[in-house]
């Protein structure tokens, strides 16, 4: 798949029910993710947990 970056629509729309960075109980669908910046890139992209790096768009 080929990303239009920046989006952030998979750390927004997806419902994640185990814990991300700043969000120990994940978080529902539709709610954006806290450690998204501005520009819609994931602040904590280098310690996203199995959930984040595992995800198929
Ligand atoms: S931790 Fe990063 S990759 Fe995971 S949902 Fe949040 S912003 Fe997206």
């Amino acid at each position: 798949m080929k990303c239009h970056d920046p989006c952030g629509a998979c750390c927004i729309a997806p419902e994640i029910t185990s814990a991300l960075p700043n969000m120990p109980d994940g978080k529902p669908a539709g709610v954006r993710c806290v450690n998204l910046d501005s520009e819609n890139r994931c602040m904590e992209y280098e310690k996203r947990p199995k959930v984040c790096r595992e995800f198929n768009p």
